[in-house]
């Protein structure tokens, strides 16, 4: 059976873990104000300690070495585990709570590589990003290779996936033991490719499987645009719900994307009936839905999606995973304090990420906590 840690801050199951610590005040403090000031505790702060200064250093294989042996002596001294609650979500082998000690806990969930032909920096480089905002992880999702030419200006193509599996594999062994990389797809729904999808996603590893309608792409206006804004509001929420319907993703993105598209003839109350319908639907398979931060930098300037329909997808119990949508590393973890804020105002208590395709579980409370404690901004 999963032994799990009890935390004072934290509702949910949270496993054993050793390793970084921090205060909750933002800053890195000495050992001796580290809650508990246990020799586990200040073995972790050396070695974080250790850590940050060998990549000042440009990379000092010195300090690292230092940095291992310490992490040896913190693997080796023991940890009091509690049982608490379990959850079913909460599957991983990494443990985000010792104690009342928060640790780093959250992933960019959603960044793209070069290959996409629009998005610049190699994972390795969004790695070292989100080492530095205090993440705990990062799953590159570039868009998904697709047959027949299908936008394939904005995706790698198929013969380019083996380069997407190396170039995300170099960045996982340069970041081993500091920030978790994984592979993971941004995967386009669209009809009558739903087979060459179940394929692919099934024969790889992936780690998180987006699925993403984009209406901005050459197939889409092809297909669904008309004269009518709103008509083809509706056709978009229609089809998210067509995505999630195909038990093919983790997570529906960015889902109110066709406002940028549409917004000379945007009015969130007119079409908020038809995204309940949606979200209805969506609720139904069980599926995550994304508060994609990136919209923020989109024409109409908010996150995707809006308050309203975040509230609406609480109401049906629809988990949220929060993501960047980086492409660029400077976009890493961009937003996400904004997120866990706009998340809590709508009355969400806990936030959703997805690792091995498992969903997991933080509370806000917890997961806001990790990034002030521990990123360098
Ligand atoms: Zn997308
Ligand atoms: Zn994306």
């Amino acid at each position: 059976m999963r032994r799990l840690f009890s935390c004072q801050s934290a509702s949910i199951p949270v496993r054993k873990t050793r390793g970084l610590t921090a205060s909750g005040s933002g800053r890195m403090t000495p050992p001796n104000a580290w809650g508990g000031s246990t020799l586990s505790g200040t073995l972790s702060y050396v070695y974080w300690l250790t850590q940050r200064s060998a990549i000042a250093q440009g990379d000092d294989p010195a300090l690292f070495a230092i940095g291992r042996a310490v992490r040896l002596l913190v693997d080796a001294h023991p940890l009091t585990e509690h049982d608490t609650t379990h959850r079913s979500s909460m599957t991983s082998d990494d443990p985000i709570i010792e104690s009342n000690l928060i640790q780093p806990c959250l992933y960019e969930t959603h960044s793209h590589t070069p290959l996409c032909k629009h998005a610049t920096g190699m994972p390795t480089e969004y790695a070292a990003v989100a080492f530095q905002r205090g993440l705990k992880g990062l799953t590159i999702t570039c868009h998904n290779p697709m047959p027949d030419g299908f936008s394939a200006h904005v995706r790698m193509g198929l013969d380019e996936f083996d380069q997407y599996v190396e170039i995300i594999e170099a960045a996982k062994q340069q970041w081993a033991g500091r920030v978790d990389v994984r592979m993971g797809i941004e995967a386009d729904f669209f009809p009558g490719y739903e087979s060459f999808l179940e394929k692919q996603i099934s024969e790889n590893a992936f780690h998180y499987v987006i699925g993403s309608v984009h209406p901005q792409v050459p197939e889409y206006v092809a297909k669904y645009w008309l004269d009518d804004p709103f008509e083809n509001q509706v056709n978009y929420f229609r089809r998210l719900a067509d995505a999630a319907e195909t038990g093919l993703f983790d997570c529906i993105s960015h889902p109110d994307l066709i406002k940028n598209q549409t917004a000379e003839a945007w009015d969130p109350q007119r079409i908020l009936p038809e995204i309940c319908r949606t979200l209805d639907r969506i609720a139904k398979t069980g599926l995550a839905m994304e508060l994609n931060t990136s919209g923020v930098n989109k024409r109409i300037q908010e996150m995707n999606p809006f308050p309203a329909m975040l509230s609406e997808m609480l109401q049906r119990g629809i988990p949220v995973v929060i993501g960047a949508d980086a492409h660029e590393p400077g976009r890493v973890g961009d937003g996400y304090l904004d997120a866990m804020d706009l998340l809590e105002s709508v009355g969400y208590q806990e936030l959703s990420f997805f690792l091995d395709r498992k969903r997991m579980t933080v509370p806000i409370s917890v997961a806001r906590q990790s990034l002030v404690a521990h990123s360098q901004r």
